[in-house]
């Protein structure tokens, strides 16, 4: 079986971005977020951040068709790409889920899908 992380290049399609999901914060990187957009504790939390099911952690916010609340669409980018949470960062090499491989060109070009 082929290694789809041997040399894997993420192809920026953005769509682990848009996948319905948490991107769960952790305490650090809700401070730095919200410095990051010259915002105060409180206003960040409460535009971006929801608390998750099992009310453990914060998370950013998505829309309606999963986005992540900081994608932009137009221009295929991360809004907070200079501190984007670790859980981003991750992905997909420390952390992904079944399936994952049928959604991310990156892994797609590696199974020779594209
Ligand atoms: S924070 Fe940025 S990298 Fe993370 S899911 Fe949102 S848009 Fe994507
Ligand atoms: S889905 Fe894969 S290729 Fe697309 S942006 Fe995310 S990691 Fe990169």
């Amino acid at each position: 079986m082929k290694d789809v992380f041997a040399n894997f290049k993420c192809r920026r399609c953005g769509n682990c971005c848009k996948w319905h999901g948490y991107v769960r914060l952790k305490e650090h990187e809700i401070d730095k977020i919200a410095e990051f957009l010259k915002l105060d504790l409180e206003e960040f939390l409460n535009e971006y951040t929801v608390l998750t099911p099992d009310r453990r952690a914060l998370s950013l916010t998505e829309h309606d068709n999963g986005e992540c609340c900081f994608y932009d669409a137009e221009k295929s980018l991360c809004m907070i790409q200079a501190v984007k949470p670790q859980q981003c960062i991750d992905f997909p090499q420390l952390w992904n889920f079944d399936g994952w491989e049928n959604e991310c060109e990156g892994a797609k070009v590696q199974n020779g899908k594209n």
